[in-house]
C-alpha cells in the first residue's frame, strides 16, 4: 500500500515485551535503542497495563507493533484497529481466519489515517498441527492452509502476514514483492529453545525470506538486552552484506 509512510527505522527487530506489568516493560524498554528496535506489545501486557503502556513506550522514541490479533465481526474489527491507529502504533494485526469481509472492513477502516500502522495477519498459530486443524473441519497440512490464508490476505490489501521461518521461505516465492513476512521462533545459536518447538537464528530467519524478526526472550532474558539486540542486528547487516 503506497499511503504508508516509509518507516525512519531500517532495522528489522522486533522485540517482544511478553510482560504482565509497564514497570517491567518500561525497565525493559529503557534499556534499548529505539534507533535499533521496535517492541511488540501482545495481549498480557495489554490487558494488565492498557493502551497507557503503548503511549509510555512511544515516548520514550519506540515504534510499536500491537498484537492483539483481532477476530470479530467486521465492523468491530474496524473500530478496533482504527483505536489502535489513534495511538499511533506501527503495526497492528488482525486473524485471516476472520475471512475477507473482516479482513477489508479492517483494511478500510485504517484507510483515511495519513500515517496509519501496516496492517497484517495471522494465519495457522503455529501452536496448530493438522489433528488441531482437523477438530475445526479443515482437512489440510497447516502449510497449506497457511498458504491459502496469507494468499487472501495479501488479495484483500493487508501488508503482510505473521509466519514462522519455514513458512517464510515458501511465502516469499508466492507472495508480491514487499509483502511483510514478521517472523517468530528466534534464537541466537546455544540459546533455549523454551516452548517454541523449531527455532531459527536471526539470520537463518531472514535467509528465509523473513523480512521483520519477533525476538522476546533471547532478549529480555538475557543478562545484557541491549548488546544482544546490537548484536542480533550486526549479524543481520554482516551477513547481508556477504
Ligand atoms: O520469547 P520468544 O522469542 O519465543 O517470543 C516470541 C513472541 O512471538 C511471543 O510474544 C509470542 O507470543 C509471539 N508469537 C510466537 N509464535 C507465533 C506468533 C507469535 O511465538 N506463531
Amino acid at each position: 500500500m503506497s499511503d504508508r509512510e516509509k518507516p525512519l527505522l531500517d532495522s528489522p527487530l522486533i522485540v517482544a515485551l511478553d510482560y504482565g506489568s509497564a514497570e517491567e516493560a518500561l525497565r525493559l524498554a529503557r534499556q534499548l535503542d529505539p534507533g535499533m528496535v521496535r517492541l511488540k506489545v501482545g495481549k498480557e501486557l495489554f490487558t494488565a497495563a492498557g493502551p497507557s503502556i503503548v503511549l509510555a513506550l512511544q515516548d520514550l522514541g519506540f515504534e510499536i507493533f500491537l498484537d492483539l490479533k483481532f477476530h470479530d465481526i467486521p465492523n468491530t474489527v474496524g473500530r478496533a484497529v482504527a483505536a489502535a491507529a489513534e495511538l499511533g502504533v506501527w503495526m497492528v494485526n488482525v486473524h485471516a481466519s476472520g475471512g475477507s469481509r473482516m479482513m477489508s472492513a479492517a483494511r478500510d477502516a485504517l484507510s483515511s489515517f495519513t500515517k496509519r500502522p501496516y496492517l497484517i495477519a495471522v494465519t495457522v498459530l503455529t501452536s496448530m498441527q493438522r489433528d488441531d486443524l482437523a477438530e475445526l473441519g479443515w482437512d489440510a497440512e497447516p502449510i497449506d492452509r497457511v498458504r491459502e490464508l496469507a494468499a487472501l490476505a495479501e488479495k484483500v490489501g493487508l501488508d503482510g502476514v505473521v509466519c514462522s521461518a519455514a513458512e517464510a521461505a515458501l511465502l516469499s516465492q508466492h507472495q508480491r514483492p514487499g509483502f511483510l513476512l514478521v517472523t517468530p521462533g528466534i534464537r541466537q545459536a546455544g540459546d533455549d529453545a523454551g516452548d517454541q518447538r523449531r527455532v531459527f537464528t536471526p539470520s537463518g530467519a531472514m535467509e528465509a525470506g523473513a523480512t521483520h524478526l519477533v525476538v522476546g526472550r533471547s532478549i529480555t532474558q538475557s543478562h545484557n538486552p541491549a548488546t544482544t539486540a546490537t548484536q542480533i542486528v550486526e549479524s543481520l547487516s554482516i551477513n547481508a552484506s556477504r
